[in-house]
């Protein structure tokens, strides 16, 4: 196959690919895999990733945005090349280019009043045709002096536009049914499509990749670069992410900010990047891909052409799966993070050490951070209402049997309190269950914990010791 046949081969331009999210909310995910695809895409073929803020909307536009974009873009590892480019900080560029078009032939100067537009409105509507401006002024030249003015394409009229799209395929449309679009509007100020047309060239990029509901917009802005005769981007528009139910991601379907995934979730950027990836983008039946296979095998065949459901229950086995590859350290900082503990250096060495007993049953960051309230908690302890039951009945007198076969273990592992739990257990003919039960509710006050003997461990002989005396004493006696 020669390189031309081959849809991914390497270009012969370097790739240039960008990220251009409009800062009027939060970074959701389907931005940040929007992002991740142009990022492994130009890492792919040792090209250049960009990251443009679209802040021409001035009204809808915030910092706050722009900080939440730029703070999760650096939480997933979505590392742009270079500056990021703020788009109203060229508008004089994008108006520049407007006169350019004028004075080329390919745009105009129209002059259609309000009252005029209304007009041509209301008789699109009363013959239920969509509206398609064709202002009398596309052929006039007898301008007005002080009269505002918006500047118009010269759209193509006859023919039709096909984009060979690497996603969706060849898609065309007729170029009877596009109007001329306004570029400079009566403020001067430039619209959406000739902001986008104009950076994306300044910018050199090569490669456009964006959601697929921009494929419309893909006709409106090709004659932009046809009218100034430059080189036209390859266009790739991916499909949306729909919720579990196939409906389009909302807010009920988890469609919050990347944030929330990390501070409410307990969610790895890893994880995230993992599970954004395969949404959308298949290789094999390969489910866990680090970044380095990420970028070796990120293709654009492989992306599908149907909209990705998106599936919490897998984000979250994916995210059990890198707890358990994560190192104790980075998991042990992560967990003091969120319990505020940054700076206590023994509360945060109780941490690391709990780390391999509770790993390997947490499948986000807040369950480990939970697992660990025992490590933390002081006496008396307090019992979950569903554990309570558990030290009654026989439990105080087995607490009784167990603090004192514990008392006289020497060496306090897990080993040695393993076997004076089982010879308690074997004493009074019950299962270890029966014994390891009402011990894990006097430790830690829930039902559930890592393994019993790693909490022994972890409390120590005399905390543990204390904690098991403080239930010896029958309930409500
Ligand atoms: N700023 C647009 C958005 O956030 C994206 C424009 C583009 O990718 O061409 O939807």
């Amino acid at each position: 196959m020669s390189a031309t046949d081959n849809p991914d081969a390497t270009p012969a331009t370097p790739v240039v690919t960008r990220f251009a999210p409009s800062p009027t909310g939060f970074l959701h995910i389907g931005g940040a895999r929007t992002a991740l695809f142009n990022l492994l895409f130009a890492r792919h073929h040792g090209g250049t990733f960009r990251l443009r803020i679209e802040d021409t909307d001035r009204a809808r536009s915030s910092q706050p945005a722009i900080d939440a974009i730029l703070d999760g873009m650096r939480w997933l590892g979505l590392d742009w090349d270079g500056e990021e480019v703020y788009q109203f900080a060229r508008a004089d560029r994008h108006a520049a280019v407007a006169q350019e078009m004028v004075a080329a032939g390919h745009a105009y100067r129209c002059y259609l009043t309000p009252e005029e537009l209304d007009a041509m409105r209301a008789e699109a509507q009363a013959a239920k045709k969509p509206l398609r401006i064709r202002s009398p002024w596309r052929e006039r030249t007898d301008w007005p002096a002080d009269k505002p003015y918006v500047i118009r394409l010269r759209a193509p009229t006859e023919g039709a536009t096909t984009i060979d799209d690497r996603v969706q395929g060849e898609v065309t449309v007729q170029n009877a049914e596009l109007d001329d679009l306004v570029l400079l509007r009566a403020d001067g100020t430039p619209t959406y499509m000739l902001a986008v047309v104009v950076d994306d060239h300044d910018m050199g990029v090569t490669h456009v990749i964006r959601g697929d509901d921009h494929l419309n917009n893909a006709f409106r802005q090709l004659p932009i670069y046809r009218a100034m005769g430059w080189a036209e981007p390859v266009y790739a528009h991916i499909p949306l992410i729909h919720g579990a139910d196939g409906a389009k991601l909302s807010k009920r379907h988890g469609a919050v900010g990347i944030e929330a995934y990390r501070d409410e979730m307990g969610i790895l950027p890893e994880a995230l990047d993992n599970y954004l990836l395969r949404l959308g983008w298949g290789h094999g039946d390969d489910e866990i891909i680090s970044r380095p296979d990420a970028i070796r095998w990120f293709d654009l065949a492989g992306v599908g052409k149907s909209p990705s459901r998106f599936d919490l229950k897998k984000l979250e086995n994916l995210n059990g799966h890198y707890i358990r590859a994560t190192d104790d350290a980075r998991l042990a900082d992560l967990v003091a993070a969120k319990l505020s503990l940054d700076h206590d250096d023994t509360r945060r060495s109780t941490l690391l050490a709990a780390m391999p007993a509770l790993k390997p049953r947490a499948a986000n960051v807040n369950e480990l951070a939970d697992g660990t309230a025992f490590l933390f908690a002081t006496r008396p302890l307090g019992i979950d209402e569903a554990a309570r039951p558990l030290l009654d009945g026989d439990a105080p007198a087995l607490l009784t049997h167990l603090h004192s076969a514990l008392d006289a273990v020497h060496n306090w592992d897990t080993e040695s309190t393993e076997a004076a739990v089982r010879q308690v257990a074997e004493t009074a003919g019950v299962k270890l269950g029966q014994v390891a039960q009402p011990l894990r509710v006097a430790l830690t006050g829930r039902k559930t914990s890592p393994g019993i003997f790693d909490v022994l461990v972890l409390l120590g002989r005399e905390e543990s010791l204390a904690r098991i005396a403080d239930q010896m004493t029958p309930h409500g006696a």
